[in-house]
């Protein structure tokens, strides 16, 4: 089929230059878009025509009215829920993905896609502190990450139980028990619900005023159990006391999985480690890449410690697929997929070692900063920031205060309710935001606090 007019390297020529644009305008620009630019969308919306047309006239019309339309998280001062920028090896490997246009499900496939998720499974391995030997799947997020880890427990509980769940289902099945901490991530739930499971019959622990499940009164009755933890609480950045739980929890027999999201990486920098010691002791672990590694949407891990439970648990069978070394897609859901092993390793390769160390450090230093200078200003810190999390009451107007930062556009935080207050929530996880973005973003919210407090 003949499409082009515009010749590909002018085409590509042409993107490039609105990519430029587009991120060097990142940190001028509203974080969020203006009334104006939502409304230029509707420039987007026309009934299709009949005839192709050049394509540098979809990428224009896409970079002039798509463009401002977008939400400024990939620049510096994005501090909503837990969202990371692009790095910009990961960027670049992406545009050169795409033209690679992989079908990484199968080794026959994409040799490359097969090869690159498996040297950035085993440096990720290795930074993360999980047992060398494991199964690695690439799938969409951390959420995919927990139903695979999930759906694994599941199978090996039931197989040592004496049934097959992948071929009986769940009907007429031994039970199996879930336990989770009292702030479980709502996507460990979402999974369990999905994986016939159940969302709400899952034994909740108490947990301490950071959100971390107390040890002294972990326990749980005999029989088949899945423990569900957490390095990385949402609001407060704790992590479950792992080191002690997990031995617990392995005692009586139960699979520990780790919604380590984003808090996993605490691993690779010698600062924070500490604070998830222990992490290894358990069976399988869910980590995002495109939250705090810096990679594009969607990508993230499953790590499972024996990778032919998670094989089984994943695997399909048919005639035209071939068998052998296990190929990327029998360690995850899907089938066909995108190589999403090409932005991690990049993103791996450009930092290295003590380059992953510092793009943690830098968000959790950022994060201290927020905090000293937002109590300094005198406003309530609610956690103790152990992390890249910070959680700040302002008092009686916090919800307008909240409102009234992002609709200034400076910089944008989220909002959440801790023990019954609404709270403003930072989450610092950019490799792109500085000490200047820290700076100006602090004089907007306290500015602005400020004001509020006068008003009213
Ligand atoms: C973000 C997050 C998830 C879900 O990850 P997705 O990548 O959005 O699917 C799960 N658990 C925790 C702790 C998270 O922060």
């Amino acid at each position: 089929m003949k499409l082009k007019k515009t010749p590909l390297s002018s085409l590509l020529q042409a993107t490039t230059n609105h990519m430029v644009d587009y991120l060097e305008q990142l940190d001028t620009r509203p974080i969020v878009p203006t009334e104006d630019h939502i409304s230029a969308m509707e420039g987007l919306d026309f009934d299709l025509q009949d005839q192709p047309i050049d394509p540098k006239q979809v990428v224009d019309l896409l970079a002039r009215l798509g463009s401002p339309g977008t939400v400024g998280s990939a620049g510096g001062r994005y501090f909503g829920f837990v969202i990371g920028s692009t790095l910009p090896a990961a960027l670049a490997a992406h545009c050169l993905a795409g033209a690679w246009d992989q079908c990484a499900g199968l080794q026959v496939l994409s040799p490359v896609g097969a090869k690159l998720e498996a040297i950035a499974g085993r440096w990720m391995k290795q930074m993360l502190g999980l047992p060398g030997q494991s199964g690695v799947g690439f799938v969409t997020g951390a959420t995919m990450g927990n139903f695979t880890g999930l759906a694994t427990a599941r199978h090996a509980l039931l197989k040592q139980a004496g049934w097959n769940v992948e071929a009986q289902g769940l009907f007429g099945a031994p039970e199996i028990k879930v336990v989770v901490g009292e702030q479980v991530h709502v996507s460990v739930l979402k999974s369990l619900s999905l994986l016939g499971l159940g969302s709400e019959r899952v034994v909740r622990l108490p947990v301490d005023d950071q959100g971390r499940i107390k040890t002294d009164t972990f326990e749980f009755e005999d029989g088949p159990t899945i423990v569900c933890l957490q390095a990385g609480n949402v609001d407060t950045g704790s992590v479950d006391p792992l080191n002690q739980i997990i031995p617990l929890a392995k005692k009586k027999g139960a699979w520990v999985h780790i919604d380590g999201a984003f808090g996993l990486w605490a691993a690779a920098s010698s600062k924070y480690k500490h604070l998830i010691e222990g992490v290894e002791l358990a069976d399988s672990w869910s980590v995002d890449l495109h939250k705090w590694l810096n990679v594009p949407y969607d990508n993230g891990v499953v790590i499972c410690r024996n990778p032919e439970l998670l094989v089984t648990a994943m695997s399909v069978n048919a005639a035209y697929l071939p068998d052998g070394t296990p190929g990327p897609y029998q360690l995850t859901p899907g089938l066909s997929r995108r190589a999403r092993g090409v932005e991690a390793y990049a993103a791996l390769y450009s930092l290295g070692k003590s380059g992953v160390a510092q793009l943690i450090e830098d968000c959790c230093r950022h994060a201290k900063t927020m905090a000293n200078s937002l109590e300094q200003a005198g406003y309530k810190i609610l956690n103790d920031v152990v992390l890249n999390q910070v959680m700040v009451d302002f008092g009686d107007n916090t919800d307008q205060i909240i409102q009234a930062i992002q609709e200034e556009g400076t910089c944008w935080a989220s909002g959440t309710t801790w023990k019954g207050r609404s709270a403003m929530r930072i989450s610092v996880s950019s490799w792109a935001t500085t000490e200047e973005d820290v700076k100006v973003s602090l004089e907007a919210m306290i500015r602005i606090a400020r004001q509020y407090s006068s008003i009213t």
